[in-house]
C-alpha cells in the first residue's frame, strides 16, 4: 500500500491531494487547525477574512478537477461574473470598456470555497482529512524523507509515507529541514511591497449595478480596493494600501481612505452600506519565491507545494489559480513514477510561476513608490501596459485581451501581439 502525506489542508495542500488521489493507494492531509463543519474562518488562514478570487483560469481547471463545484457553489448562493461585463476594472487611472470574454468567474467568500474543494478532496476513495494535527518534523532514513512526525492532543505520533508534501503556506518549515538533513537550501526571490489589507463584509442598502469592482493603484496612490458581491447577498470590501500607505480602521479615516481610489458611486455604495462585522486586517510585506528548481540536491520523498514555493502580491488574486495549476503538472509528473520527482516538479512548478511572477513585477515596478531593480524592458513594458489600459477605456478588444492575460487564460504575449499591439499604438496616438 503506497501513502502520501500532505502537510496543510489549505487550497494548495487540498488541491495537491486531489492530484495524488489515484495515484497512491492513501493520501493523508494533515492539519494544524481544527476544520470547521459550516462556512467559519480559522487561524491557520489569516487571510480568508479578505476578499479572494479565482482567476479565469483557475475557475476552468478547479471545474475540470472537481466537475459540478462551480454550479453547486452558485446553487449555494456564490456569485458567477461574466467577465468584464459584469465586472469594473480600473487599472492605471482608466474604467477598461465592457466586454463579453466568454469567460466567467465564480465569487465567494475563501470558507466557502475551500470547505467545497475539501469536500469534494475528502470524497475521493483512499483520501483522509485530518485536523487538530500539528506537523513537527520530517522522518529521514539515510537522506530520505520517509514520513513526518506530528502531535495529536498533547499526544506524539509518526506517519510514514512514501510521499511528503509540504502545503504549510509561506511559513512551511522545508527550509528549516533542508538545513538541518545537510542538503542545500534554495534562493529567494522578494519583491518588497509592505502592503496592509483590511476587509470587511458589508450589506449595501440598494442595490448595486456591477457585482465586482476592483480600482488598482497609480503612481502617486498605492492604494486600491475591490468591491464584489458574496454569497447571501453579502459583499466584501477589501481596500489595500502599498508601499506603507495602509488604510486605517477607524470608520472616518477610513471612509477618507475609500474616497481616494473609489469613484463616487462605488465609495456611496460602501460608506452607506451595513457593516457585518469588524474591519479584519492583514499584512502583507513582500512577495516571496523559492527558487527549489535550483538545487542540485534535494531529498527524494519530499515536495513542496503552493505558497510554500511562491507567495505572491495578492492583490493579483494568483496563489489559488497557481495552486491549481501546479496540482495539474504534480499529476503529469507522477505518471514517469517517484524517480527525480521533487526536481521533475520544481522544474514544471518554475515554467508555470515564472511568467505569473513577471506579471506582479512589472504591475509592481510601475508603482515608483515600490523598490526594485527595473531593467529598460520592464520600463517598456509598464509604459506599453499603461498606453494599453488608456485605450482599453474605449477599445473593448484590447481590453478583452488584457482580461484574458491577467486571467491567465491566455499568456503575456498575447497583449503584444500584431492585432493587439497596433490596436494600442494607434489607439494611444488618437487618444492623446
Ligand atoms: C491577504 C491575502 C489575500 C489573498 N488573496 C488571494 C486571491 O484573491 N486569490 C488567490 O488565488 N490567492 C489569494 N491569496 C493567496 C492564497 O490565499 C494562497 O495562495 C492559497 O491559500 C494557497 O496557499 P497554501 O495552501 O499553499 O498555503 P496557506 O493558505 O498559507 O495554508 C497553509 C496551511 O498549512 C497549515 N499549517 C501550517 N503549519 C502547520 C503545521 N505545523 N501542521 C499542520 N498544518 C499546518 C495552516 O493551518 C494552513 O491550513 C491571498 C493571500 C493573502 C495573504
Amino acid at each position: 500500500m503506497t501513502h502520501a502525506v500532505v502537510l496543510g489542508a489549505s487550497m494548495g495542500g487540498l488541491l495537491a491531494a486531489r492530484a495524488l488521489a489515484g495515484v497512491y493507494d492513501r493520501v493523508t492531509v494533515v492539519e494544524r487547525d481544527a476544520l470547521p463543519a459550516d462556512v467559519g474562518n480559522r487561524r491557520g488562514v489569516p487571510q480568508d477574512k479578505h476578499f479572494h478570487t479565482i482567476l479565469l483560469r483557475g475557475a476552468q481547471v478547479l471545474e475540470e478537477m472537481f466537475p459540478g463545484l462551480t454550479s453547486d457553489l452558485v446553487a449555494a448562493g456564490a456569485r458567477r461574473v461574466s467577465f468584464n461585463d459584469e465586472a469594473r476594472f480600473v487599472l492605471s487611472g482608466h474604467e477598461l470598456a465592457r466586454t463579453v470574454t466568454g469567460a466567467s468567474d465564480i465569487q465567494a467568500t475563501r470558507p466557502m470555497l475551500e470547505r467545497a474543494v475539501r469536500a469534494r478532496v475528502g470524497d475521493h476513495a483512499g483520501v483522509r482529512i485530518v485536523p487538530g494535527c500539528d506537523v513537527a518534523g520530517p522522518m529521514v532514513d539515510r537522506g530520505r524523507v520517509t514520513g513526518v512526525r506530528v502531535v495529536v492532543d498533547g499526544a506524539d505520533g509518526v506517519l510514514e509515507a512514501d510521499l511528503v508534501v509540504d502545503a504549510m503556506g509561506r511559513y512551511g518549515r522545508s527550509r528549516a529541514w533542508l538545513t538541518a538533513m545537510g542538503f542545500p537550501t534554495p534562493e529567494e526571490d522578494r519583491i518588497d511591497v509592505d502592503m496592509m489589507y483590511v476587509s470587511r463584509l458589508v450589506r449595501p442598502v440598494e442595490p448595486f449595478r456591477d457585482k465586482l469592482v476592483l480600482i488598482g493603484p497609480v503612481p502617486g496612490r498605492t492604494t486600491g480596493l475591490v468591491f464584489a458581491a458574496q454569497e447571501d447577498g453579502r459583499w466584501m470590501v477589501t481596500v489595500a494600501g502599498m508601499a506603507g500607505d495602509h488604510p486605517p480602521t477607524d470608520e472616518a479615516a477610513y471612509a477618507a481612505f475609500v474616497e481616494r481610489a473609489a469613484p463616487p458611486d462605488v465609495h456611496q455604495a460602501i460608506v452607506t452600506a451595513e457593516p457585518l462585522g469588524p474591519f479584519r486586517s492583514h499584512r502583507f510585506p513582500a512577495s516571496l519565491r523559492r527558487r527549489y528548481e535550483r538545487l542540485r540536491r534535494f531529498p527524494p520523498g519530499l515536495l513542496v507545494f503552493g505558497d510554500a514555493l511562491c507567495g505572491f502580491n495578492p492583490i493579483y488574486g494568483q496563489g489559488m489559480t497557481v495552486a491549481a495549476l501546479e496540482a495539474v503538472a504534480l499529476r503529469r509528473c507522477l505518471r514517469d513514477g517517484e524517480n527525480g520527482l521533487a526536481l521533475r516538479f520544481f522544474r514544471a512548478a518554475a515554467g508555470i510561476i515564472d511568467p505569473v511572477w513577471q506579471l506582479n513585477a512589472v504591475a509592481d515596478l510601475a508603482l515608483p513608490e515600490i523598490d526594485g531593480r527595473r531593467t529598460p524592458a520592464t520600463r517598456l513594458l509598464n509604459r506599453y501596459i499603461a498606453r494599453l489600459h488608456r485605450v482599453g477605456a474605449h477599445d473593448p478588444v484590447v481590453a478583452g485581451a488584457f482580461m484574458r492575460t491577467i486571467g491567465l487564460l491566455e499568456p503575456q504575449s498575447s497583449i503584444t501581439r500584431p492585432g493587439v499591439l497596433a490596436r494600442v499604438v494607434i489607439g494611444g496616438m488618437r487618444r492623446r
